[in-house]
């Protein structure tokens, strides 16, 4: 490599292009310095040396600039006969020309973005009056500004004390932070460039006189841009007020302009951008917004963006004395900023790093606090004994006996999982498990021998499931077996008859009902267990955890099972259910035909009816569902009858459709089902009411309408309704959406039949705050975000829970935390308190 640099002995060494510019432009600052007199330098005059400096340029120069400095040649040729102001212009256009040369031969980025000076306006450092009053505690009603108007709209956001705005974090931020030079403006995104006025024009537009336009030619370094805002209304069309305001932006005068970038035949222009002159380069921005980024809230009614901004940044010094609940060292080991800061910053931060440190910070603390609350009521559950379900080692026990009477043989997973079930029951902790389990797995069984278990420990067992459908179709199948294992079981609904329910609660009080299967009428007082083992929740992300704890509160402390055919990845389920064990049933029962999924169009519907007709031909049968038409149950009724209508008289006369939906009462729900089942009918019309088990092996077929409407996992549960028998099975999915998300969403289902993979393209397409809610996952909007960004932050956080509850489980040594953590509690109560 160093023969490269070796001057070949013919050709002089071309000079570097950094020595030569500065070499030439010192001698033309010289020339310039000394009044332009073609001054005599140790060899040659000025006008001599640049001529010779033009002549040895370095290699490979930009064409175009370098031919606009060689066209100046003949006029350093003369430069001594020129008059005093050519020689003047010569050698200032010499100067710009070199500059561009250097420029045009400089990669863009290579040009420092513009530095600005902001005004700080954190309110750390900015005192306001009045603020040193706050407490969390203070109604925002007493905050300076802060009006009786004002005070209302900001309860209608659920802002009633300082806290809860504090709280109250941006939804978004407009990036004005993103300082740029002109010829790195990028359209779609919002930027700062800090420029100088090369011409300022202000006039009426031609075209409409209400309308004025203000037009600025700016340069920088880089390039040049026109920015143009425009004025409505008459009173800017005054020849005074035009004048105003070109004088505000006079010609030389250095600006900050912020704005969103947006694409024209001219090149990147800013849409009505902010702008504020600076006195110099150097000197401070005064404006709010300009350089930096600003907070986007989301709003009421009467409640503008502004007002909100002020009144947020009116509260924020109070977080000054707000305690930090992580001590300095776990800070300092975690890498993390202080709570204050963080809150702050993230209504104000000053960069995009500031953000994302302090959404770091908040996410984390979400997340421990979380953890430790899981860890610490896990402790108390394992505190309070439970019965030990030992069975009797060897013989024919009731869970063999049941095992053998099933007509197939548990897979692996199955057999797996329900071991795992079992050695948690035979302990004198209780059982807290979730097993998750892809539909149609085989959850039905595993559960039931779980139940069996604690029976034949002498124990009563409850399944609870989220419809009436479902708990019905569960106690059908329980019909089947368990009076030949000579176990007595009941179904209790909201729909059980008083006389029956009366009996049943008797039988049931006293020991001899040993099964109870029901909905969360089980939930109810006067439901009383004589000896409560085991609880199976089934689809358990119906249920709350304080439905779980009420359940609880029943008997002796019972051992707890939840299933889910929701499932989320592992870490995932661990972090959000760590008062769980998960167990997972990642097998599916053999000789299963995987579904056929299609994605059709609403014009290609009769594809699908000609697929139900061939199907039902070949003595199957066909689901159509129909998605909860939003928030209408009165519209999503109409459909259902509308089209149940429909295929039953012009469609499908020859057939017999059935039809279901949530309003419909309990018996002729069932009556709907059970005719389906036995196959009197061969097409049932549906509401989601299918969603959750039903169980039909001879169904083949599932049309779903308007399936962007629909959850990836809720179409996935939808579409484990079909293919449960050996018959090959249709999945048609009918979009009637453009949106090419929907679509894309959608081809997720036709590509995977995995519901784990489909689970995590849904967190990962929707967001985990629309699949999983924060009612379910317990934690906030912003937690719930950083999950797909970065799930690292969830795991430092769980390690560091960990770590701090196996030394100190009841936060002794960390107060702040244990504060933290009661405080939380105490909101989470609030708010159930409200929604009730
Ligand atoms: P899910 O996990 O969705 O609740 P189910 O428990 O309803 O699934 O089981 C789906 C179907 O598979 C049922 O008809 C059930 O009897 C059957 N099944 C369960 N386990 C097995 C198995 N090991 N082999 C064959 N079929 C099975
Ligand atoms: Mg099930």
């Amino acid at each position: 490599m160093a023969a490269g640099h070796q001057p070949s002995p013919d050709t002089p060494a071309a000079p570097d292009l950094e020595a030569w510019l500065r070499t030439l432009q010192q001698a033309l600052q010289v020339e310039a310095d000394r009044g332009f007199i073609d001054l005599k330098g140790r060899h040659s005059r000025f006008s001599a040396f640049v001529i010779q400096q033009l002549r040895e340029r370095p290699a490979d120069l930009p064409d175009e600039p370098l031919q606009r400095i060689l066209e100046l040649k003949a006029g350093f040729d003369t430069y001594s006969q020129l008059s005093l102001a050519r020689r003047q212009s010569l050698v200032r256009q010499c100067r710009e020309r070199l500059h561009a040369l250097r420029q045009a031969q400089r990669p863009v980025l290579a040009v420092a973005p513009p530095r600005l000076r902001l005004v700080s306006s954190a309110p750390g450092t900015t005192p306001s009056a009045g603020a040193a009053d706050f407490t969390a505690d203070t109604p925002l009603s007493e905050v300076r500004g802060v009006g009786p108007k004002t005070a209302a709209r900001l309860a209608q956001l659920g802002l009633w004390v300082v806290r809860d705005l504090v709280h109250y974090y941006p939804r978004d931020y407009l990036d004005y932070a993103n300082l740029v030079r002109i010829s790195g403006l990028e359209p779609g995104r919002t930027a700062t460039i800090v420029a100088t006025v090369r011409r300022s024009h202000a006039f009426a537009s031609p075209r409409n006189p209400n309308l004025s336009i203000l037009e600025l030619h700016l340069v920088d370094c880089t390039g040049r841009i026109r920015v143009s805002r425009f004025f409505a209304g008459q009173r800017f069309s005054s020849p005074g007020w035009l004048k105003s305001q070109q004088r505000l932006f006079p010609v030389g005068a250095t600006v900050a302009v912020s704005g969103l970038v947006k694409e024209t035949p001219y090149g990147p222009a800013f849409q009505d951008p902010l702008m504020e002159v600076l006195d110099s380069p150097q000197a401070p921005v005064r404006s709010e917004t300009i350089g930096r980024l600003l907070p986007v809230y989301g709003l009421t009614e009467g409640l503008g963006a502004d007002r909100l901004r002020q009144v947020v940044e009116a509260v924020l010094p109070v977080l000054r004395r707000w305690p930090d609940p992580l001590p300095k060292g776990l800070r300092r080991s975690q890498g993390l900023i202080t709570r204050s800061e963080a809150l702050t910053q993230i209504h104000a931060p000053a960069s995009q790093e500031q953000l994302q440190a302090s959404r770091r910070r908040l996410v984390f603390d979400e997340f421990l606090l979380l953890q430790l609350g899981l860890a610490q009521r896990r402790r108390q559950l394992s505190q309070r004994p439970a019965p030990p379900l030992a069975l009797p080692a060897g013989g024919e026990g009731l869970v063999q006996r049941f095992l053998a009477i099933l007509p197939f043989a548990l897979t692996g997973a199955q057999e797996r999982v329900l071991a795992e079930i079992r050695a948690d029951l035979a302990r004198h902790q209780p059982m807290a498990r979730l097993v998750q389990g892809d539909v149609g797995s085989g959850k039905t069984v595993v559960a039931l021998a779980s139940l069996l278990t604690a029976i034949e420990a002498g124990c009563q067992g409850a399944l609870m499931a989220p419809t009436e459908v479902l708990a019905e179709q569960h106690y059908r199948k329980l019909a089947e077996w368990l009076p030949q294992l000579h176990v007595t079981s009941a179904l209790l609904t909201g729909s059980t008859p008083a006389p029956r329910r009366r009996q049943l609660l008797q039988d049931l009080a006293n020991g001899q009902l040993q099964l109870l299967v029901g909905t969360h009428a089980l939930l109810e007082d006067p439901v009383q267990f004589d000896r409560l083992g085991l609880v199976v929740v089934d689809e358990q992300h119906r249920f709350g955890v304080r439905q779980r704890n009420r359940l609880l509160a029943k008997g002796l402390q019972p051992h707890l099972l939840t299933m889910t055919a929701t499932p989320i990845p592992r870490t995932l389920a661990l972090s959000l259910h760590g008062d769980l064990d998960v167990s997972q049933i990642d097998e599916l029962p053999p000789g299963r035909q995987p579904i056929r999924t299609h994605l059709i169009k609403g014009s290609q519907r009769q594809q699908a009816y000609g697929l139900i007709r061939e199907q039902v031909a070949l003595g199957q049968r066909a689901y159509v569902v129909l998605p909860l038409v939003e928030d209408s149950e009165k519209l999503e009724l109409r459909s259902a009858v509308e089209v149940h209508r429909q295929l039953s008289e012009e469609e499908f006369p020859e057939l017999s459709v059935g039809l279901l939906h949530g309003r419909l009462n309990s018996a002729d729900k069932q009556a709907a089902i059970g005719a389906f089942a036995r196959g009197e009918c061969q097409v049932l019309v549906s509401t989601t009411v299918v969603e959750v088990g039903v169980d039909v092996p001879e169904a083949s077929v599932m049309v779903i309408e308007h399936a962007e409407r629909f959850g990836l996992a809720q179409l996935h549960q939808l579409r484990g309704r079909v293919g449960r028998g050996a018959a090959a099975s249709h999945c048609l999915l009918i979009n009637d959406s453009s949106n090419v998300l929907a679509r894309q969403r959608l081809e997720v289902l036709v590509r995977s039949s995995d519901g784990f993979e489909i689970a995590e393209m849904d967190l990962r397409l929707r967001g985990p705050g629309q699949v999983l809610g924060t009612r379910q996952s317990g934690l906030p909007d912003l937690a719930l975000a950083s999950l797909t960004e970065d799930g690292a932050v969830l795991e430092e956080a769980r390690d560091l829970a960990r770590q701090i509850t196996a030394t100190d489980p009841d936060l002794q040594q960390h107060p702040g935390l244990a504060q933290a953590l009661a405080e939380q509690r105490r909101r989470q109560m609030d708010q159930a308190a409200r929604l009730n």
